[in-house]
């Protein structure tokens, strides 16, 4: 593909601006790793402001021409894209897998994922439809409809580089907006092959572009006067600090934060269920993921033997590098595996029991790879640093309840409202859960509840600032803008001179 340079060597990853790779040379890059080996596999370009601009010139020149296709012709291309991307998925899937390490069948699943969002938007013309009231006066009908913004940014994390991104350009292209990427400089190729993907779907240059980048192309992006609105995603600090700047800059931003999701587990659960989705859950993508579970609540006499069930699901878990049919990947750099190994000391000094301990776990992969095994804490309590923080590997944590109402209290008392679930066979015990929980998606007997695209994604609390969840009738409204039209046709009885406020008559 055109634009990514993709090799065993370190190869330079640049910007897709107008079309096309950007052409420019840059002043800044950071090292991409392939963290199953720990070699550095690329160099990202991180654009300046300078490059932004060049970026948001190409997309506000696009715009125009995008905004005024026809629904038919965009929704043609929505579909050309989706064909070709179902064709290759696991071309993208490789390159997900060699950037972020997630084991291939789990990156595949990302893809799928997304690819379930330009399938929603493929539906545009539907989505799009206003409302007509006609002779809502005598003579007089009113209508609405809804326009694009004009440039729209998208900021995305490491943890999804195709899905997340999914979860709003198929919209926010879809509306007849120009997109700008800036996916996370540390896994950054997915996006540009998306890019090139778009092309070759008939997408019109500038409609897509991609500029890598960390803070200075987020500030870049926040503060340019044609970018319209902000999707982000990310950790609840930098979210906040999105939103707060954004909206300050006049921008229409959505920002989704951090989790820390919590599996309540009554006593008439089935547990070899629960302990099957705690582990799924728990350590699918090595924790990496917003709705990944992260704190189980036992509600008691169950926590010993869930604990039990969960210790021995872990002893078969497979970690190793994700091209050869591991369960579980290494983490996304050194750093970040060295943060969530000090959560194990700090969990132990702060009294909780430290049941499996992932360093000691066999690993099949590179010496100098990023990995750290599950690690499984029980007897933890809502004031250890363990709970109260987002951990963001394969750590779970068990805390103990005596009752459903203490494991709600534990649940809403957090500052994080992304995912729940809840684990249970009587259905009045699951239906009051779902109607006293403070958290934006929740499952019943389902571990990781993230809607389908035609629903909307989105947590509570801490883990989104904005109004706006993504996709769906959610994301249609945020990437467009309403307006009410109120129409008469000449007709010569409705004429003369009346002052008084128009009224229905
Ligand atoms: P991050 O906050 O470090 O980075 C997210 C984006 O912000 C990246 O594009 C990055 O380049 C940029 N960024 C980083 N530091 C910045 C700064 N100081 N100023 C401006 N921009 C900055 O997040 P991450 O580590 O890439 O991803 C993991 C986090 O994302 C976790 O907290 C996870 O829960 C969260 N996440 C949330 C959801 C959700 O739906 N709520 C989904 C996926 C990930």
């Amino acid at each position: 593909m055109a634009g990514l340079q993709t090799a065993c060597v370190a190869e330079r990853i640049t910007h897709w601006i107008g079309g096309k790779p950007w052409s420019g040379t840059s002043q800044r890059q950071a090292p991409v790793f392939d963290p199953a080996s720990g070699a550095v596999s690329g160099q990202v370009d991180l654009a300046s402001a300078d490059v932004v601009d060049e970026a948001v010139a190409a997309a506000s020149a696009a715009f125009p021409q995008w905004r005024d296709a026809s629904l038919t012709r965009r929704s043609q291309v929505l579909f050309a894209f989706r064909e070709l991307l179902n064709a290759r998925k696991e071309e993208l899937a490789a390159i997900i897998t060699a950037e972020h390490g997630k084991v291939l069948s789990d990156a595949l699943g990302e893809v799928t994922r997304g690819l379930e969002v330009v399938e929603f938007a493929c539906g545009i013309p539907h989505l799009l439809k206003g409302g007509f009231s006609e002779n809502a006066s005598t003579g007089v009908d009113v209508y609405s409809i809804r326009q694009p913004l004009g440039v729209v940014g998208i900021i995305s994390p490491f943890n999804f580089p195709a899905m997340v991104p999914m979860w709003f350009f198929p919209v926010a292209i879809a509306c007849g907006n120009a997109v700008v990427l800036k996916p996370s400089e540390k896994d950054p190729s997915a996006a540009v092959w998306l890019a090139d993907l778009w092309a070759e779907a008939g997408l019109p240059d500038g409609v897509f572009t991609v500029v890598h980048g960390d803070k200075e192309a987020v500030d870049a992006l926040l503060e340019h006067p044609e970018v319209r609105s902000i999707s982000f995603v990310g950790s609840t600090p930098i979210a906040r600090y999105v939103y707060e700047t954004g909206t300050a800059h006049g921008k229409r931003v959505q920002a989704l934060g951090g989790a820390k999701n919590h599996m309540v587990v009554l006593p008439d659960a089935d547990l070899d269920l629960a302990a099957d989705a705690a582990v799924n859950a728990g350590f699918g993508s090595a924790g990496e993921r917003c709705m990944a579970i992260s704190a189980i609540v036992a509600v008691d006499p169950v926590g010993d033997e869930l604990v039990a069930k969960i210790r021995e699901r872990m002893a078969g878990l497979r970690v190793g590098d994700g091209r050869r049919g591991a369960d579980m990947g290494p983490l996304i750099t050194r750093e970040h595996r060295d943060k969530v190994a000090s959560y194990l000391d700090a969990g132990t000094d702060a009294g909780a029991r430290l049941v499996v301990d992932g360093r000691e776990h066999e690993v099949d992969g590179g010496a100098d790879g990023f990995w750290l095994g599950p690690s499984l804490f029980d007897h933890a309590t809502p004031d250890m640093s363990i709970y109260r923080d987002e951990i963001f590997g394969p750590v779970l944590t068990v805390l103990r309840a005596g009752s459903y109402a203490e494991a709600l209290g534990m649940v809403n008392a957090n500052s994080y409202g992304n995912g729940t679930a809840i684990f249970t066979n009587d259905g009045g015990a699951a239906r009051r859960y779902q109607n006293e929980v403070e958290v934006g998606m929740v499952g019943i007997n389902v571990p990781i509840p993230v809607p389908m695209a035609y629903y909307s994604f989105g947590g509570w609390k801490n883990s989104l600032f904005g109004d706006s969840h993504a996709h769906g009738t959610e994301g249609v409204h945020f990437f467009t803008r309403g307006k009410v039209i109120t129409s008469r046709w000449l007709d010569p009885s409705h004429g003369g001179i009346n002052l008084g406020f128009p009224t229905q008559t």
